[in-house]
């Protein structure tokens, strides 16, 4: 009997042993040299994960949604203007925390599936002159991913800081912090960073340090001001033990591993796998004759996809599927959630996971009874793996 299941939820994913067995190491003071060295070449890793060169990381314990408050804590005073470009329920969360700190917020909408027009966001800053753009890069409630170079430069051209929401995206979608000019990037380690939940990760550029600097008000959140942080980031990167808050050891020796592991591979080998392992795999729907959540093939994510039940088909097929050994998610935007499911394929996502889940998939439509053409998606698939 086979227990082993795959787990290819939006996050948590599946981690690589070694990432695990760094977890399992006997945890070592957190200031200890071992360990002060690990962290400091966590933070530089950082950088070269992100594309920046003089970015300023933040590792701290907590979740991807604590990074979205460490971010908006930080660079929002009340009364501060802020557009959210909004793609899903993420970015409707990401619109609430900007609210909690007394900033004014805008919120650009489209249709579920779509992305904000590019006129629309600009109409958007022209009125409101916000200090702040927001966007989601993946919004995993809708797989839709963001032209983030394209909002990143329009917020420059109006005065305004982007940030950015990379928590299902950073590692695995292609992003350039530097080369796209973002100012603050978040993200979660439960997903294309793969290290198990628990980290929550922030890149700061100069700009946006310099706008944290120039408040008048104090930071309304004790434990995610960067005053704190700061000192603490900027010892271990020059090997010297600090202390704020006692660090996740064995997450940040996690964290170390796969940040090896990532770099390893390089940024431009991964952007690519994670593209063609989405490309095989939304073709292998649409073979299947499934409608995704995303209007149109450029704004469905690299790192996850979110695929409509066909007719006839209910939320029953999550169970088949993983009868079938394979987790697969249900939906999540509230008006449509029964309707839709969601799979991962980020991480160290290989070829076969992704034909394993495929096939699983299909197995699951077929019992069903939903008429289809069997082999058909993973054929598809296969001829797009091809090119990996
Ligand atoms: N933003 C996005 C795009 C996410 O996918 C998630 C988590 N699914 C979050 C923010 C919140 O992260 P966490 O669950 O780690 O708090």
């Amino acid at each position: 009997m086979n227990q082993r299941s795959l787990l290819m939820v939006p996050g948590p994913i599946e981690f690589e042993p070694a990432v695990l067995q760094a977890i399992g190491q006997p945890t070592p003071s957190h200031v200890s040299p071992t360990f002060v060295q690990t962290f400091g070449e966590a933070l530089e890793d950082l950088r070269q994960v992100f594309l920046t060169d003089d970015g300023q990381p933040f590792v701290i314990s907590g979740s991807g949604t604590l990074a979205m408050d460490i971010a908006a804590a930080n660079l929002v005073e009340p009364g501060d203007k802020v557009v959210v470009v909004s793609t899903g329920y993420f970015s409707e969360r990401f619109a609430d925390i900007f609210e909690r700190y007394g900033a004014e917020v805008t919120t650009v909408r489209a249709e579920s599936g779509e992305a904000p027009a590019e006129g629309v966001v600009e109409q958007a800053l022209d009125d409101h002159g916000p200090k702040l753009m927001v966007m989601t890069q993946v919004d995993t409630s809708t797989g839709v991913e963001v032209d983030v170079e394209e909002f990143a430069t329009l917020a420059d051209e109006h005065g305004a800081l982007s940030v950015v929401d990379g928590v299902c995206a950073t590692a695995g979608a292609e992003f350039r912090q530097s080369a796209w000019g973002v100012d603050v990037c978040v993200t979660a380690s439960q997903k294309a960073i793969g290290v198990p939940p628990g980290l929550a990760l922030v890149m700061v550029s100069p700009q946006a340090m310099e706008a944290y600097e120039a408040r008048s008000a104090a930071v309304q959140n004790y434990y995610a001001d960067f005053a704190n942080w700061l000192p603490i980031m900027q010892a271990y990167e020059a090997r010297r033990p600090g202390y704020f808050g006692t660090p996740p050891v064995n997450l940040v020796l996690a964290l170390h591993a796969s940040l090896k592991l990532i770099l390893e591979e390089g940024m431009e080998a991964r952007f690519r796998r994670h593209r063609l392992i989405a490309r095989a795999f939304q073709a292998a729907m649409e073979t299947l004759g499934l409608r995704q959540v995303p209007h149109s093939p450029d704004l469905r994510a690299a790192t996850m996809s979110a695929v409509y039940y066909p007719e006839d088909v209910d939320s029953s097929l999550l169970g088949k599927v993983r009868e079938e050994g394979v987790i697969v998610a249900g939906g999540l935007l509230p008006q449509m959630a029964g309707r839709y499911f969601r799979v991962s394929h980020m991480g160290s996502v290989s070829a076969n996971d992704i034909l394993a889940t495929i096939g699983a998939i299909g197995r699951g439509l077929q019992r069903c009874d939903y008429e289809f053409e069997l082999g058909a998606g993973l054929e598809a698939a296969q001829r797009v793996l091809g090119r990996l």
